[in-house]
């Protein structure tokens, strides 16, 4: 197949595009959305969740290409995986190091006490393990990017299909609202305002990104994925776009269409201090310190 663009030999067919012309494709749509939802304004200071693994250094990358004069930083969060976040953190150190991106890596284990493979071993938890992750990660995450304009994540448009569905078939409405391209609540300083720059891009295309940049990457996956319910969600969605060309963009733009409506529903939800640790929180005590005492004393 050929370049729709050039005529050179396409790396990816719908569209057609060649390596050089598929990287333009795939920054400007990147640019594209940044735009068109106002993600980031021109001297915003930004904060980029990192991982290590390709959508996030893409989405570093391309925030540092697009906005060169801003302030950017990345975050990282060890959460303790051994065997996995310690390889993708090596990664993301050299990235950073060689981009000259200034790099703030959290862990669990000084925050909280204990590393994520610790926090499991305990059993004492009947979560989940990626529960207990996205619930430590979001907290820390939140709280280490206090004081930059906006946070920017390495969401991609698979990731949001998935959470969109995850959502519906738990009837959780409320936070359901809370997903799209800009999340988090601006208006309460409390809050960092999250952008995802990749809400349109699939994971096979910035996969192929990162790949044709020559991003040194793991393509692998966390042990604990396994276990979750978005893994099911994740093989039921790609199993249904494989004979079903297009799901996932209409899962997305149908989203899109009802979140404004969606956003004004839920808008009332009051913020409040956590009386144990400060940070903001839906209810008296956080998600985390409920978390933590549940499973004993982990500070
Ligand atoms: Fe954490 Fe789950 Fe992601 Fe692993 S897959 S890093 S446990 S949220
Ligand atoms: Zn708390």
């Amino acid at each position: 197949m050929k370049c729709s663009k050039c005529g050179e030999k396409a790396v990816l067919s719908g569209p057609a595009l060649c390596r050089k012309h598929f990287i333009s494709y795939f920054e400007k749509k990147v640019a594209g959305t940044v735009k068109k939802y106002h993600l980031i304004g021109p001297g915003n200071s930004i904060c980029v969740a990192t991982s290590g693994g390709k959508d996030s250094t893409a989405v570093l990358y391309i925030m540092k290409k697009i906005f060169p004069k801003n302030k950017l930083s990345a975050l990282a969060i060890d959460e303790g995986i051994r065997g996995y976040r310690d390889k993708t953190l090596a990664d993301l150190r050299h990235f950073c190091l060689k981009e000259k991106i200034p790099l703030n890596v959290v862990s669990f284990k000084k925050e909280f006490g204990r590393s994520l493979d610790e926090i499991l071993s305990t059993k004492k938890l009947k979560l989940k393990p990626c529960n207990i992750c996205g619930t430590l990660r979001r907290y820390l995450l939140n709280k280490h990017s206090r004081g930059f304009d906006v946070i920017v994540t390495g969401h991609n448009l698979d990731d949001e299909s998935q959470a969109i569905v995850m959502n519906l078939f738990r009837n959780q409405i409320e936070v359901l609202a809370r997903l799209g391209p800009r999340t988090g609540v601006s208006e309460r300083k409390s809050f960092t305002q999250r952008v995802k720059p990749l809400y349109f891009c699939s994971e096979k295309e910035s996969a192929l990104y990162a790949l044709l940049m020559g991003f040194d990457v793991s393509f692998n996956e966390c042990p604990y994925v396994v276990y979750s319910y978005r893994a099911d969600v994740r093989d039921l969605l790609n199993d249904y776009e494989s004979s079903h060309k297009g799901t996932k963009v209409n899962i997305v733009e149908s989203f899109m269409d009802i979140l404004p409506n969606l956003k004004k529903r839920y808008a009332d939800s009051t913020i409040v201090r956590c009386s144990v640790c400060g940070e903001p929180s839906s209810n008296q005590v956080c998600n985390v310190c409920r978390l933590v005492s549940g499973i004993g004393k982990i500070r």
